[in-house]
Formats: structure tokens, sequence, C-alpha cells
């Protein structure tokens, strides 16, 4: 069962938990109008960081942006916000979500319902499962696409965008998989039901383009300037299906779902069935950064407590 830390940050102040609610006719429950971001604190022999926080929080207001939602809060002010979140509930590591909706007041498509934040934070461990970081994922290509990109834009983070990753996530799930693959609606390989994809070819990795309808990660940036000090190759190109079942190793990525490696796509073995090394390659330097033993060129990095 999940458990629930004390508290919340919610439109400009730490409340408990239990206090920070909703009205059934909020917009973004009846319209899918919410934005959000995941983003992870790690425990590290610095103390605790936050990974990527000042991206995270740009691309919250990007994808406010486009849905033109005004979000009354700057990136600063949602950093210290999460600072603030994480100081409340004693926090040394945690998943964070921010998340921006319209909530009560003008309704209809078009209205300019104001626009309310929470943060919150608390423990989850990786999202395929910690097991899977070194066993991999048995996944399986959806029988849903993903959206046209002339339809609901895949690069902005927002809750309805989601009806199409559970279905995919859900499908999966039923069908005894560990996660969904799903191809953009030009039958190109587009990304997992909450992840990106990364295939492994010798010393290359090949990742879909944002063109494919994907949510371009901020984990799936990580992957590429590590690979590439690490003398890989990345190459960002149209993907189809069936270079799944050719490529030398396979794995996912994303803030929750971290590196995880993909063992099986439809029944079929990808490579030998097990995490190849280029896959535990790229988990070392990632897992490296908060262990202290990749160092973080990049100021990747934020600290809990500012020096
Ligand atoms: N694609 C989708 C659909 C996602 O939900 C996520 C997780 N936010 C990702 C990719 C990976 O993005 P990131 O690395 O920024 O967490």
């Amino acid at each position: 069962m999940q458990t629930y830390p004390d508290h919340i940050w919610h439109n400009g102040r730490i409340k408990p938990w239990a206090e920070a609610t909703v009205h059934v006719m909020a917009h973004g429950l009846h319209y899918g109008s919410s934005v959000f971001e995941g983003v992870r604190c790690y425990d590290t022999p610095r103390g605790p960081v936050v990974f990527r926080m000042a991206d995270h929080n740009r691309r919250l207001l990007q994808s406010a942006h486009i849905h033109d939602m005004p979000v009354p809060y700057t990136a600063e002010e949602l950093g210290a916000a999460t600072r603030e979140v994480l100081r409340a509930n004693g926090l040394r590591s945690a998943y964070i979500r921010p998340v921006a909706y319209r909530g009560l007041g003008g309704f209809g498509l078009s209205a300019d319902t104001p626009v309310e934040v929470a943060v919150a934070a608390w423990h989850w461990g990786p999202y395929l499962g910690a097991a899977a970081l070194e066993s991999g994922i048995d996944a399986c290509v959806s029988s849903w696409q993903r959206f046209a990109p002339n339809t609901v834009p895949a690069g902005a983070k927002a809750g309805g965008n989601y009806l199409s990753g559970q279905l995919v996530a859900r499908e999966a799930r039923r069908l005894g998989f560990g996660e969904g693959i799903a191809l953009a609606s030009t039958g190109l390989l587009s990304e997992g039901a909450g992840e990106n994809l990364f295939l492994v070819f010798g010393d290359e990795l090949h990742t879909p383009p944002a063109s494919a309808a994907l949510l371009n990660g901020i984990t799936r940036h990580t992957v590429r300037v590590l690979a590439q000090e690490a003398g890989l190759t990345v190459v960002e190109r149209d993907l189809p299906r069936e270079y799944l079942y050719l490529c030398d190793e396979l794995f996912m990525c994303g803030t929750a779902a971290e590196i995880t490696p993909i063992r099986s796509v439809d029944g079929k073995p990808i490579g030998n069935g097990e995490r190849g090394p280029v896959t535990r390659r790229i988990q070392e330097l990632f897992f490296g950064l908060f262990r202290g033993e990749t160092k973080d060129k990049w100021g990747w990095l934020e600290p809990l407590e500012q020096e």
C-alpha cells in the first residue's frame, strides 16, 4: 500500500497532506488540463541533491506555455517549493511531483480557469521494480499507437496525454508484460508508456527522434551525454519496429524508471536475453553520479541545502 508523507506544498505554502484537495468540478479533472513533472532527489556523499531540477521546472513551464496555462510561479520559485517540501518531510531521497492544473472558476474548454500548483515528495523506488535494474523486463509492442503530432502535442508533459500511456501500460500488464512500447502514428518506434527507448547496436545507441510523438526526456538527454563521454555514438533516427528484435541491447529510461534493461520484446529475447555491457556501463555512469563516482561536469546535481 502507498504511504504518504505528512506535508505537501500547495499554492504557495506547506500544508498537511490531507488538506491539499481540489474540487470535483476542477477543470483539470474534467478536461485533463494539468501539466506535471517527475523529479528525483538522491542522497549522495555530498548530501541530498535534486537531479536536474532547473531543467524539470523549465519543462513544466514549457508544457504550460504550449497549453496557454499561466503558472503563477517561476522555475526558481518552483525550485524553492521543492526544497521546502523535501525539508518539511525530512526526506533525503524522494520522487517529486510538481503539478500545475486548472482548478475552479470558469468552466468550458477555452475558459481562463485559474492555475493552481502543488509539489509533492515521497519515497518511490524504481518504477519498473528494483530487481529489473539488473534482470531487465519483458516488454511488448502495444496495440495502441501514440497520438499523431498534429493532434495532441507529445512534447508537453500534460495530464491528458497520460490516457495514452495508461492504455499502453495497462494492456502490457494485463498480458503479463512488464511494460508496453508504443509505435507512432507513422508506424515507427516512439517510446514506452512512460519512458524513452534506446537500442544498442555495437557501440552505437539509437533512439527515436522527437518527431516520433515522444516526450523529450531529461533522462534521455542525460544518457546521450553520458554515452558520448564514454566514447559511444548516439544516433537519433527513425526506427522501424523490427529493429527492436535485431538490436544487441535495449533499455528504457526516465526519471521514474531510471535506466531499466529490456530482456525481451514480444517474447523474443534481446541479445542473449540478459542486461548487456553497454546498458550496464550507462547504468554505472548514471548511478555513479549519485555515488560520487561520475563527476558532475554539468551542474546536474542541485544540492537540497544550497551552499
Ligand atoms: N516519456 C514519457 C511518456 C514519460 O512520461 C516520461 C517520464 N517523465 C519519459 C518519457 C521520460 O522523461 P524524463 O526522463 O524527463 O523523466
